[in-house]
């Protein structure tokens, strides 16, 4: 593994954290820090364990052994004790310092797109609605949608749907926020709005950002450090642009050359 960063206070670790699902190890011994603020995009091919990564750190999959740092709080699951699962107080704190977005929007459909952005500060951080409407109007014209608020999701774009995503895990004001393929179900001439938003956030000083991506030259844009994944590891990881000028692993390489 090349130029692996070991932040001194990181706000996301990974230390020996293995994943299965029945007989299938799809992380094994895995470690991975971030340093509060970074901007790291996760690369690799279909089925390297990308998604994988992003949900265990939203208590979305249990893990098998491990340790697992999230903002300060450390989850532990010893060896040979079946799968960690988060307890309630534990999803109720990472909920609170993670958000994500996902490739397919995930949008309540039956609410307006003002409701799905103040649902969680209401329900999870007890704000008053006047708070969290103010919050989400806010939020709403950062992503250019101020006009759309009282919309449902289904009178959307898919551009505009996950405009409103972005606004809804921010909502939260989550120091860490997860991105999985947040343009690869678009049509194309609507991803350039959503990298928009994700590159004004990716300015944000304090907000932690780890990405999946297959936008390469977006990836090189906004990234500090990015992490080639293959069969469940970080084979090679180093600046954006190293890691697309001059790849070492012949893995990455390769997989370069069949994406861009
Ligand atoms: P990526 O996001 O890099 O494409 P994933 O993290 O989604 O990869 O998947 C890693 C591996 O784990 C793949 O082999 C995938 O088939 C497997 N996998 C993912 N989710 C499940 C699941 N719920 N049950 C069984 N296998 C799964
Ligand atoms: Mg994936």
């Amino acid at each position: 593994m090349t130029d692996a960063p070991t932040p001194a206070d990181p706000v996301i670790r990974f230390a020996g954290v293995t994943k299965r699902f029945g007989p299938l190890t799809v992380l094994d011994d895995f470690d991975f820090a971030v340093a509060p603020g970074e901007k790291v995009t996760l690369i690799g091919p279909s089925g390297s364990g990308k998604s994988t990564v992003l949900r265990i750190l939203m208590t979305l999959e249990p893990f098998q052994e491990g340790t697992l740092e999230l903002a300060g709080i450390a989850y532990h699951q010893p060896k040979g004790r079946g799968a960690f699962r988060a307890s309630e107080q534990h999803l109720r704190q990472i909920r609170t310092h993670v958000g994500m977005v996902f490739q397919s929007f995930n949008l309540f459909p039956h609410m307006s797109v003002l409701r799905n952005v103040v649902e969680a500060p209401m329900v999870v951080l007890g704000l008053a609605r006047v708070e969290a409407e103010c919050r989400a109007v806010d939020l709403l014209r950062m992503v250019g949608l101020s006009d759309k608020k009282d919309h449902y999701p289904s009178q959307l774009s898919g551009g505009q749907q996950q405009r409103v995503a972005i606004a809804r895990a921010l909502a939260m004001r989550p120091r860490v926020l997860l991105f999985d393929e947040p343009t690869s179900a678009l049509d194309p001439q609507l991803v350039g709005e959503v990298l928009g938003v994700i590159r004004s956030l990716a300015h944000e000083h304090d907000l932690t950002m780890l990405l999946v991506t297959h936008e390469m030259r977006f990836a090189r844009e906004v990234s500090d450090r990015v992490c080639f994944f293959d069969k469940g590891r970080i084979a090679e990881q180093g600046e954006p642009e190293r890691i697309f000028t001059n790849p070492e692993h012949p893995r990455t390489r390769e997989f370069l050359q069949s994406v861009l």
